[in-house]
């Protein structure tokens, strides 16, 4: 029986996360035995491990992660810091000498000299043998040199790729047939890397949003990897299909299933036409779809999660989820909807009168809020000012919590955390104990383990994040800065 005494802390829990609740900390065999002020060292034999004073929280969970996908991106050749092509070529070349997959991240071509994305003819130049394909920084789209393509009109018939760029339906189909192409011995460096990412960031808990209505591979190949990896996943199967989740006995379907796109590539689904182009987005799923989605998940009493982005889409599905409910009565574990970022005022009523689960990203404010920025030029300063619409939704207790949907904004609570309390939106700024609790407490109830996990006492696992700085004695504006020096999943450290 391993037995660990923690001391030299400041452990904090809610109700009131900036006031010290313990300082000492009995952990057996993975979970909390004790906690208390100045309890003294246990005689059991227990190791005594000090925490450096260290402010000390639940571990962090991160509601919405592309998992495999997250790893696949730590792999291969991070492209943001080229200036011109001749770097991405280089790049590229010095991967292919050793691997016959190069993958490339984060392209921007605004950032290099040439102002324009490489073509397919330019990659087969470096090399024709290897497998390569370059994704743009937003994940929607990628240049492939001719194996690529060749792979992907195998794939994909319909692809059209003008100079090797695959964009829209094909490269969303792609990128998730991309995992199933991967050697193995890739795919489990990837998950591997993704772990270690969550640790770095304090995260101990992560629900995984894996797979699509195609292939299970990646969805199972992340079940076999949490199964035997301290990180606490919780995977949601990207299908339509719940026979998986069945099979699994998991209690929940669906993730990023796309009711409509993004507002960057203007395929969010909109009432009013886009701002800056003659569109009013794509709408993949209408309420017909969404209605068999919630019976399949009635019948087999599954929570549903979707992907909605855009007023209308969100509307849709805001209004069919008040139809199951009429319907089917509340669902055992509440439906989600995920991002709802141009939620009308009635999406957010029907949201607090069914009590949607609501899992935000904080991040997306961070980096395209505001007067100047992405969503405005997309969507117009009117619209974008309602856009991500955090304390409103709080004030109506509407259940939130917080994802990154990494790899789409990197996994790192404490910018998430950072985004809420500085929210372009001053109105909409939400105070700092409820944003640490959207990134601690929260997304363990949207899974229906919130009496389980998320809280430092007895009966708990001892999985906690120490902090270098009090949030609390920190500016708002230096939130994002502090450092994570530490995170013990079971007692034990893992960073
Ligand atoms: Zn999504
Ligand atoms: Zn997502």
């Amino acid at each position: 029986m391993k037995k660990v005494f923690f001391y030299n802390f400041s452990g904090r829990n809610l109700p009131d996360y900036s006031r010290k609740d313990f300082d000492t900390m009995h952990v057996v065999n993975g979970m909390i035995k004790q906690t208390g002020f100045q309890m003294s060292f246990p005689d059991d034999g227990s190791i005594g491990v000090d925490l450096g004073g260290a402010t000390v929280f639940s571990a962090f969970a991160d509601a919405h992660v592309h998992f495999t996908q997250t790893g696949i991106t730590l792999l291969g050749c991070r492209l943001e810091n080229a200036g011109s092509l001749n770097e991405i070529f280089d790049m590229v070349k010095s991967e292919a000498a050793d691997n016959e997959y190069v993958l490339g991240w984060n392209m921007q071509e605004t950032r290099l000299k040439e102002k324009r994305l490489p073509t397919s003819e330019e990659l087969d130049r470096i090399s024709s043998k290897a497998f390569i394909w370059l994704a743009r920084a937003d994940l929607h789209s990628a240049v492939a040199n001719s194996r690529a393509l060749q792979w992907a009109r195998s794939r994909f018939p319909s692809v059209v790729a003008p100079q090797g760029l695959i964009t829209g339906e094909a490269y969303n189909f792609l990128s998730y047939e991309l995992n199933a192409l991967l050697p193995k011995a890739m795919k489990r460096q990837a998950l591997e890397l993704a772990a270690q990412e969550c640790y770095r960031r304090g995260v101990g808990t992560v629900h995984a949003l894996e797979g699509c209505a195609a292939s299970e591979s990646e969805t199972l190949a992340a079940a076999d990897f949490f199964d035997s990896n301290p990180l606490h996943g919780v995977i949601y199967h990207q299908s339509p299909d719940p026979a998986l989740p069945k099979r699994l006995k998991w209690n929940r379907m669906g993730g990023c299933l796309l009711v409509d796109g993004s507002i960057g590539t203007r395929t969010a689904s909109l009432h009013e036409p886009y701002a800056d182009a003659d569109t009013s987005g794509s709408q993949y799923l209408k309420a017909e779809n969404i209605e068999k989605l919630l019976t399949a998940a009635a019948q087999n009493r599954l929570q549903l999660a979707l992907h909605a982005i855009g007023d209308r889409a969100i509307d849709t599905v805001t209004s069919c989820y008040a139809w199951a409910a009429e319907k089917f009565g509340r669902a055992p574990l509440a439906h989600r909807i995920e991002h709802f970022i141009l939620p009308t005022d009635k999406a957010i009523m029907a949201a607090r009168d069914n009590s949607i689960m609501v899992c935000i990203q904080p991040v997306f404010d961070h980096f395209w809020g505001g007067q100047a920025g992405l969503y405005a030029q997309r969507l117009g300063k009117e619209r974008a000012a309602r856009c991500n619409p955090f304390k409103t939704m709080l004030d109506l207790g509407i259940p939130l919590a917080a994802g990154s949907d990494s790899p789409v904004t990197p996994i790192d609570p404490l910018l998430g955390i950072h985004a809420l309390v500085n929210h372009h939106s001053p109105e909409e700024r939400i105070d700092l104990n409820s944003a640490l609790s959207l990134h601690i407490t929260e997304p363990h109830k949207f899974t229906g383990e919130g009496s389980a996990r998320g809280h430092l006492k007895p009966a708990r696992p001892a999985d906690f994040v120490c902090l270098a700085d009090d949030p609390f004695l920190t500016p708002p504006s230096r939130i994002k800065d502090i450092r994570v020096n530490g995170l013990y999943l079971n007692g034990e450290k893992v960073f």
